[in-house]
């Protein structure tokens, strides 16, 4: 579904991706993984043109992602980081419905997917729909970045991070939920995180950046029994 052939990009005369070759398949749950600065976050905003690419070629079902105009690649594809990045002066309602919004839903459809989602992040909708995101504790308003990258029902998760800053016990509750949101979808996710553990608790397969290549890839039981 997307490929990335001999795909390189360079911030001035630095080299943040160097001939990439990687295909992920419809229904995939990707994790890119390495250290900070091998260019995990760059090959991920690569795919939704948050960083457009210099060199070789990214295909989105087989067609150049240039070809397609940027922003409906974006509303095809949910986004989260970790910083949320939540309008401040908007419900929680209206920070998830962004992109149906965009899209012309009828308020109907809205307000039933904004219930639909607060239930599946274990917020109660009559409590939080009308929240402003200051009175949220970090791990709603993750949740909440969460579920705005999943409204449209987008065919494409891309996720930097989106569970980091979060104590323990949260980000094991989210990381569960994304797995079961994966399994219950067949969506494509692809997922950027320096944790190992959360690497090989969600991933079909992992690939290990490091300087802007791939150093290994496979699936975490390859990855575990390698020598
Ligand atoms: P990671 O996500 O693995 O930490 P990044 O993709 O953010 O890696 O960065 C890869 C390399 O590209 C690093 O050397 C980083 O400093 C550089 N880089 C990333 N974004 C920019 C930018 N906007 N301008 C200049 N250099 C950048
Ligand atoms: P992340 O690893 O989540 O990308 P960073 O702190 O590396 O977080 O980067 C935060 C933002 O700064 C990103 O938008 C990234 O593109 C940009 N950035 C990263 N490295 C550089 C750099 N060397 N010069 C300029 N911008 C950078």
């Amino acid at each position: 579904m997307i490929t990335f052939d001999n795909t390189s990009k360079s911030y001035g005369g630095t080299s943040a991706i160097a001939g990439l070759n990687l295909n992920i398949a419809r229904g995939e749950l990707v994790v890119l993984i390495g250290p900070s600065g091998s260019g995990k976050s760059t090959a991920l905003k690569m795919i939704n043109r948050m960083v457009d690419h210099d060199g070789g070629r990214i295909l989105l079902d087989g067609k150049e992602i240039y070809s397609f105009n940027v922003r409906d690649l974006r509303r095809r594809m949910g986004y989260a980081i970790q910083s949320v990045g939540l309008f401040p002066h908007w419900t929680v309602e209206r920070n998830i419905a962004t992109v149906p919004q965009l899209l012309g839903w009828s308020a109907e459809r809205i307000e039933a997917r904004v219930t639909e989602l607060l239930t599946l992040f274990a917020m109660d909708p009559v409590q939080y729909r009308t929240r402003l995101p200051h009175q949220l504790s970090g791990g709603q308003q993750q949740r909440v970045g969460v579920a705005r990258a999943l409204a449209a029902d987008p065919d494409v998760l891309l996720m930097d991070e989106p569970f980091g800053a979060l104590d323990p016990v949260t980000r094991a509750a989210l990381q569960l939920e994304l797995k079961r949101v994966h399994q219950a979808s067949g969506k494509t996710i692809v997922l950027v995180t320096h944790d190992i553990d959360e690497a090989l608790l969600l991933a079909t397969r992992i690939v290990l950046l490091r300087e802007g290549r791939i150093v290994q890839i496979g699936t975490p039981l390859e990855l575990l029994s390698a020598p």
